[in-house]
């Protein structure tokens, strides 16, 4: 049974540097690539990185029940999970890894309780974290301001996760995070169940 890590964490917190690592690290984990209306950025592949829709195909697939999760993240700007991305990984037996929002993550942990590890990437401090997100030179100052204000919003979901890693060190948290998917890859089913 293909089992699902789902990470979330305030933007900038570099759950996506977490994700990648572990994607080279473990051979059965697959991406979740995720459907968005947002603008593409320089580096992205479509079909990759996300799949790039317009609002109406988005909101179309809505209508369809076509996700099994999807947030209006910032305004006008919608993600979402799409069930054949799912079912597209599980036929090939991979385990799924997610890189999405705290609502959306506790979302696809509800949907499937028995085989999911949540887990809150932390930063380690707003400051910090503003730092990292300037350095990034991927937003405007307007976009950051707007990131930066729903950092703490973010924050306040910790509490609802399976796991929390802090990510001060990178060294660090890389490590740790092996050993938390490695632990609940190698787990039983039954002690998924009482997690
Ligand atoms: P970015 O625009 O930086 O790629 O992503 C913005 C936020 O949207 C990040 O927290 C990212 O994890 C989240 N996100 C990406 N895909 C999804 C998704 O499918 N569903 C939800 N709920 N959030 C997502």
């Amino acid at each position: 049974m293909s089992k699902l890590l789902i990470f979330a964490a305030p933007s900038g917190a570099g759950k996506t540097t977490i994700v990648h690592h572990l994607l080279n690290h473990f051979d059965s984990i697959s991406f979740s690539v995720s459907a968005t209306t947002r603008a593409q950025r320089p580096h992205e592949r479509d079909g990759e990185d996300y799949y790039f829709l317009s609002a109406e195909t988005f909101k179309q697939l809505i209508e369809e029940d076509a996700f099994v999760e999807w947030e209006e993240v910032y305004k006008n700007q919608f993600y979402g999970t799409l069930k054949r991305e799912i079912e597209r990984l599980w036929q090939e037996n991979k385990d799924i890894i997610f890189d999405i929002d705290v609502k959306g993550a506790l979302n696809i942990k509800k949907a499937y309780p028995e085989v999911s590890l949540s887990v809150f990437i932390k930063p380690p401090s707003p400051e910090a974290l503003f730092e990292r997100l300037r350095n990034r030179r991927t937003e405007s100052e307007e976009s950051l301001r707007i990131r930066m204000a729903r950092v703490s919003e973010e924050l306040m979901y910790e509490d609802r996760f399976d796991q929390v890693l802090v990510n001060d060190d990178l060294e660090v948290a890389l490590l740790e995070a092996e050993k938390i998917v490695g632990d609940f890859l190698t787990s039983s089913h039954d002690d998924t169940h009482h997690q």
